[in-house]
């Protein structure tokens, strides 16, 4: 489907029926990560609408936008075999009048992490996401914890603005070797992939040495010379509060933490995020 009306009007069809839909958006490319919300989404509405649509608001004008993958008759396959009902693809014509001028801007949670390095990406993924809502009207959207500052601008959005909708949160899935799941992994050459799982490994071990009491400044010291000594080249390595991404004073944490990495590999921008344990869980067994 490419147009708003056509989705509107299946939408409105299954509303009739009293079903319960969810979105997932997605820029297509897609892989193990996004059927995995797919999955989350058919588990939780009865009627899922996975959107495919390469934003070009949230690049650069020095990034991958014209490289970025597409696949849109591969991804029609996977999602068909998943069970999902309707794949939204508009083209840019669709969601851009010529004359289009409107931005959604969400202070706070967008600054800082990706949102230095990237001024442009949340107006424009907070804009994108907001026409998404609003076209498909759905009861819940599925976002991925792999792109966790997105997710937190997402809900800010939805609560500030009222939109009658339920956000759902889905676990990052990695390979087996642990690295985060990114249609962007495909840029990688064999030897940069051989390196690329160092992300993970350095931000979990970063965040247990914190669990454990290393102070947060040395566990970070020591995770960029790790990263940076394997070829690295460091965005961001931070240590945020995880419900709303404010830093820490103090060595410590004092609530709910995560460790959130962006990291060149050649021309390769990788991010990941960790939770950073926390003490008392039941693994650790009652005396
Ligand atoms: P993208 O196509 O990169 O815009 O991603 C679409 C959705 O899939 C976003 O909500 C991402 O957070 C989510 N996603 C991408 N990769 C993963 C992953 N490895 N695990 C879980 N969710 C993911």
């Amino acid at each position: 489907m490419r147009t708003v009306d056509e989705l509107r009007a299946q939408v409105a069809a299954w509303r009739r029926q009293g079903l319960r839909i969810a979105l997932v958006p997605t820029m297509g490319a897609l892989h193990e990560g996004h059927l995995s919300l797919v999955e989350l989404a058919l588990g939780a509405a009865d009627r899922v609408v996975v959107s495919i649509f390469v934003n070009p608001t949230q690049f650069g004008p020095e990034e991958d936008f014209a490289t970025y993958p597409r696949s849109e008759a591969q991804d029609r396959a996977k999602l068909a075999a998943l069970g999902a009902h309707l794949v939204f693809a508009p083209g840019e014509e669709e969601m851009f009048a010529p004359d289009f001028s409107t931005e959604v801007f969400v202070a706070g949670v967008s600054e800082g992490l990706c949102g230095a390095s990237r001024p442009h990406f949340f107006a424009g993924v907070a804009t994108i996401v907001a026409k998404l809502l609003n076209q498909c009207q759905p009861d819940i959207a599925v976002f991925g914890e792999k792109d966790y500052q997105q997710l937190l601008v997402i809900r800010r959005m939805v609560r500030d603005l009222d939109m009658p909708v339920d956000i759902l949160a889905a676990p990052i899935v990695r390979d087996s070797d642990g690295l985060a799941l990114s249609s962007r992994n495909a840029y990688l050459s064999a030897a940069e992939r051989q390196i690329a799982p160092l992300l993970h490994r350095a931000i979990a071990d970063m965040a247990q040495d914190v669990a454990e009491g290393r102070p947060m400044s040395e566990a970070l010291e020591a995770a960029r010379r790790r990263l940076e000594g394997a070829g690295f080249e460091v965005d961001y390595l931070e240590i945020r509060g995880a419900a709303d991404l404010v830093p820490f004073e103090g060595e410590q944490p004092d609530r709910p933490a995560r460790v959130f990495a962006a990291a060149w590999l050649g021309r390769t921008r990788l991010i990941d995020n960790v939770p950073v344990p926390t003490t008392g869980t039941e693994s650790e067994g009652a005396a």
